[in-house]
């Protein structure tokens, strides 16, 4: 196979422990809403409604740590640390029992977010495409593979932004567990490996500016640091 134009390069991640090999990211999933607390100040009733997704360009991500230029089109770009799960297999209609052995490792990440965007966007019934959708708008901390760290049921998730604590939850607050994430997905659609879900996020949302430094943590997966800079012009 030859192609018309030079091949894009193939979005991927650091995985912790490996000093050279990459997990290659094939599509990033997002939970909208999977905390109650975080349903709540978007002005939803958590106790109502089923999972919804929404997706990232495969190539918004970007590796905890690296600069992440503040984004075009905004003056409200929002953090979100959430619980990246990333798959090394997959399926159609997987059952919630058996879905985590298609589960490659775990890591932190951050959903950065043009709020402004995504505000209008609600208001007038337009998709979030270009709200979650940016350069660099999918941060990923290095994957723990599952057969080091197993399957995280709790455990603090946390973000920093600079010294001062923004959010602050339990993975066990999911309203959706990562299990059955994954096979209310596997209802829509075929997964496989590469695919990677950002599960949601804990209450406390809030800005970035430019020159902060954004911690998200995870008890017993490390630390995802998202720090921004000005974008060129
Ligand atoms: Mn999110």
């Amino acid at each position: 196979m030859t192609y018309v134009i030079g091949v894009p390069p193939l979005p991927s991640v650091a995985v912790h422990g490996e000093a050279t090999r990459r997990f290659p990211v094939r599509r990033i999933f997002c939970v909208g809403r999977n905390y109650a607390g975080h349903a709540r100040e978007m002005g939803s009733d958590p106790e109502r409604e089923p999972p919804f997704f929404f997706t990232k360009p495969s190539d918004a991500v970007v590796d905890a740590g690296c600069p992440v230029a503040y984004p075009p089109q905004t003056s409200e770009l929002h953090h979100e640390v959430e619980l990246v799960v990333a798959l090394r297999s997959g399926g159609r209609d997987l059952d919630p029992n058996d879905a985590l052995r298609h589960v490659y490792g775990y890591a932190v990440g951050n959903d950065l977010t043009r709020r402004d965007l995504q505000r209008e966007a609600k208001a007038r019934r337009r998709p979030w495409a270009l709200a979650k959708g940016f350069d660099g708008a999918a941060v990923f901390g290095p994957l723990h593979p599952a057969v080091e760290v197993g399957h995280p049921q709790r455990g603090a998730i946390s973000l920093w932004v600079d010294d001062e604590v923004r959010q602050q939850g339990d993975l066990s607050d999911m309203i959706w567990s990562p299990a059955e994430v994954i096979a209310h997905l596997s209802r829509s659609l075929t997964l496989g490996a590469g695919d990677c879900i950002m599960t949601g996020t804990p209450a406390g949302v809030g800005p970035l500016t430019p020159h902060q430094t954004c911690r998200a943590r995870i008890e017993g997966l490390g630390e995802a640091a998202t720090n921004l800079v000005v974008a060129r012009s």
